[in-house]
Order: C-alpha cells, then sequence, then structure tokens
C-alpha cells in the first residue's frame, strides 16, 4: 500500500492526555501511523493530502448491533419491550433468511461506514454471511453468533457449531475480523447453559459477547430464582473468566459495577434503544469512575432506528445529565472516547481508537467547514455536539480508504438496496409466527438503586 502523508489537519488522538494537534501532519505507511505531528524527514509520500479545515479522529465502533436487523426499523414502534419482542421483532425473525442478512448487513454498513463507524460488535443469525460482507467492506468486525441454550440443547446452531465459527473467522482478512460467542441472555438461556459456554469459552480463549440487566423486572426475576443480580449470575457461572461484551447492564448496582470493574469485561451503552423504551438509566458515571471499559452501541435498527454513533454521543451525555440533574457530566472528549478508544479496546481491537505512531491506521476525517460547525470554539464540544454523519468525509481502516468525499470505494450501494428490497420483499411475502416469548417483566415492579 501507497505512503499517505496527511497535513494541516486539526487531530483528536484521544491518547492517555487526550492531545488535540492543530496545523498537524499524520503519516501513514501500510497499514499503521508512522508519524504524528511532525513528518519525518525521511517518509517519502506517495500521496499528499491537505486537510485544512479538517478535523481527524480515530473512527467510532458499535460495540452492540444487529446489523442485519434494518428490516425491523420502524416496525414495531410505541409499545412496551416485551410487547416489541413478542408482537414484534420475534415475529418478523421467524421469516428471517440467510438473503435477508446477506443484504440487511451490507445496508447496515453502507450508514455505518457514511457516519464515520470502522467496526462493530454483531450478535446475530447467519454469522457467516455476515463475515464474508465484513470481508468485503474492508470494516473491522467482531461476530458472535446468536444463541438460545436450555437444558434440552440449543435453538439454532449448537456449541460446537460456534466453536467451528470463531475458529474459522477469529483473525481473519488481516485481522480485521474477530469472533466470539454468543449465548442471548440470562434470561433466554438457562444458567447451565450459560455455565456449559463460560467453561468452554475458558478452555478455548474465546470471548463472550451477551445481553444482560436490560429491565428492572429482569433484575427482580433473578434474584427471585437465584437471589444473585443478572450481573452477579454471569460472574457466578464463570463469563466474565474471559473477554466478554456486556450489552446493556442499564441495572447494575454498585456491587455489580465493582465486579463489571475487576474482570475484562466491556459494557455496550445502547442510550437510543433504553431511552425509547424506557428501559432506565445506566450508572455510566459510576461505571467510568470505577475503570469499566464503558463504550457505545446502537443495538438493532428495529429498537434504535439508526446506526448513528453520533447521535448515541448526544444522547448518553443529555440522559445522564438528565436523569441526575447534573449538566457536567460526561464531558468534554468522554463520548468521542466512548465511542472510538473504548469500542475498539470492547471488540478487542488493541491496535486501534487512538491516533499515535504504531498504531493502525483506523481514522476518520470531517468536515468542519460546514455551516452548522461554525465556529469551532472547542474541537471536542463541535465534535460532540455538532457533527452529524454527513459530515464524515473520509474513512480509512488499516490504511485503506473506506471512503473518499462521500464516495463509498468498497460497496455498491445501488446494487445493494436494489437487493435489499428484493430479500424484504421476499421475508415479508413468509407466513410470520411467534417463535419465543418475553415474559419476565410481567410483576413490572421496580428496584431503585442508590448511588
Ligand atoms: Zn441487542
Amino acid at each position: 500500500m501507497p505512503n499517505i502523508l496527511l497535513q494541516n489537519a486539526t487531530i483528536v488522538t484521544l491518547n492517555d492526555s487526550d492531545d488535540i494537534l492543530t496545523e498537524a501532519s499524520l503519516a501513514i505507511s501500510d497499514d499503521r501511523i508512522a508519524a504524528i505531528g511532525e513528518t519525518p524527514a525521511d517518509f517519502r509520500p506517495d500521496e499528499v493530502i491537505d486537510l485544512s479545515g479538517k478535523i481527524v479522529t480515530p473512527g467510532l465502533y458499535n460495540a452492540h448491533t444487529h446489523a442485519a436487523m434494518v428490516f425491523s426499523r420502524g416496525y414495531a414502534e410505541d409499545m412496551p419491550l416485551d410487547r416489541w419482542f413478542n408482537e414484534g421483532v420475534w415475529k418478523l425473525e421467524s421469516a428471517l433468511t440467510p438473503e435477508m442478512v446477506r443484504w440487511g448487513v451490507r445496508l447496515a454498513m453502507i450508514e455505518m461506514i457514511r457516519g464515520g463507524v470502522i467496526g462493530f460488535a454483531d450478535h446475530y443469525f447467519y454469522m457467516d454471511e455476515v463475515a464474508q460482507a465484513v470481508i468485503e467492506s474492508g470494516m473491522r468486525a467482531n461476530l458472535a453468533w446468536a444463541v438460545f441454550g436450555h437444558e434440552g440443547g440449543e435453538v439454532g446452531v449448537t456449541v460446537p457449531e460456534t466453536v467451528d465459527f470463531v475458529r474459522r473467522y477469529s483473525g481473519a482478512a488481516n485481522g480485521r475480523l474477530r469472533a466470539m460467542f454468543g449465548p442471548h441472555s440470562p434470561y433466554l438461556c438457562s444458567d447451565e447453559f450459560l455455565a456449559r459456554t463460560a467453561a468452554v469459552a475458558v478452555r478455548e480463549g474465546i470471548g463472550i459477547h451477551i445481553h444482560a440487566a436490560e429491565t428492572a423486572g429482569q433484575v427482580e426475576a433473578s434474584l427471585a430464582e437465584y437471589d444473585m443480580t443478572p450481573i452477579e449470575l454471569l460472574h457466578d457461572r464463570g463469563l466474565f473468566e474471559t473477554h466478554t461484551i456486556v450489552a446493556h447492564a442499564i441495572h447494575s448496582n454498585p456491587i455489580d459495577i465493582a465486579i463489571l470493574a475487576s474482570s475484562d469485561v466491556n459494557v455496550a451503552h445502547c442510550p437510543s434503544t433504553h431511552l425509547r423504551y424506557a428501559m432506565g438509566v445506566t450508572p455510566v458515571p459510576e461505571m467510568l469512575a470505577e475503570g469499566v471499559n464503558v463504550a457505545l452501541g446502537t443495538d438493532g435498527a428495529g429498537s434504535s432506528v439508526a446506526y448513528n454513533l453520533w447521535r448515541e454521543m448526544r444522547l448518553a451525555v443529555v440522559m445522564q445529565r438528565q436523569a441526575r440533574n447534573d449538566p457536567e457530566a460526561l464531558g468534554g472528549l468522554t463520548p468521542l472516547r466512548m465511542a472510538a478508544r473504548n469500542g475498539a479496546r470492547a471488540l478487542n481491537f488493541r491496535e486501534s481508537g487512538v491516533l499515535a505512531p504504531g498504531y493502525q491506521a483506523d481514522l476518520i476525517v470531517i468536515d468542519a467547514a460546514q455551516p452548522h460547525y461554525q465556529p469551532v470554539h472547542s474541537v471536542a464540544a463541535a465534535l460532540v455536539w455538532s457533527t452529524e454523519p454527513a459530515d464524515v468525509q473520509d474513512v480509512m481502516v488499516a490504511g485503506r480508504w473506506l471512503m473518499r468525499d462521500r464516495r463509498l470505494l468498497t460497496l455498491n450501494e445501488a446494487e445493494i438496496l436494489e437487493r435489499f428490497d428484493e430479500a424484504l420483499a421476499e421475508m415479508m411475502a413468509k407466513p410470520l409466527a411467534q417463535f419465543k416469548k418475553y415474559e419476565v417483566d410481567e410483576s413490572g415492579s421496580e428496584i431503585d438503586h442508590k448511588f
């Protein structure tokens, strides 16, 4: 790959001292950052790009999604979570086809790349299709094949089959792919199955991506059955003995947070979904203060509508400020750090998420000359509060441009839109049947955690 020199840019490094460089250069050699700030005298660029008026940041990571679920966008609106599962998404999914995943995930990747997202932690079905799409798109991803496991066995793929899947794709596409186990949740998997999954994960060195502690009712049901919160149960059954992404963890008490902080557990915070379904306020400031790696996710499009990490950043902030009457909560670069650096760590891409020599050349260029961006008194404030997906001009992963001047270089947008429509029509023509039932919330009672 050519040597590329970016010049005259404002560079947000997200390094340990949150350095923001102005009028700075960034030298890229092959898939890595060779230098930042000043250009070494011996660096011979094949291409020099002037980025005056632009801001360069690490690329964003969507730490929890079901990307192919674009088909459910707007399908079941204005209803509580149990009805959304039972009358909405779990009915639609009874007609799910591999073709829908194939084209749905590509549609999602167009939206993510156009919005500056370079990697996603995906938790879904027909994951071979998703892996192929990731290889083709040039994105990074950490893929988990969702499994519902009970005493009688697994629904869908089995544990040995998911081990094969993980082995097939871990480290594939020059290291852009990772794979882990995806037991759905403690409310849809038996605790014996969770313990078995954890034992295999630890033995094989495989990570786990799971949903937990989404509602107060789930915590109450877990306490009634096990005398443990969902987080305590996952810890007790061994799931935190490996690298783990816990999606949501909204209803986490101080003991839960201490458990999360003491293990290699990464929380994927998904504000759009949490707010739209009135699920509660995650104690994000407490988690960050205790050292929990909190990243941002969109969840699936059925619950969040958009795969827009800029929106998630802003909602993460305003949710905390409103709920705790604290206009200083999650200030400065914290939301961007969660979306980029913490996301890279959550997905286990340790050489990404920071712009520094030796790190992967994973970056996005934002056009800060747009009218709605003026004036830029504070780069951090402009990034967090003014950036829309359409302001992302260029996207680079491992030294390769996936988008230049808003033009996608790896995906054929027109073909994907057409094939997605065909796959959707085929799916919607099939008879729908509810194949799972969500009923853990029926008590409807509240659990009040104090901080
Ligand atoms: Zn989810």
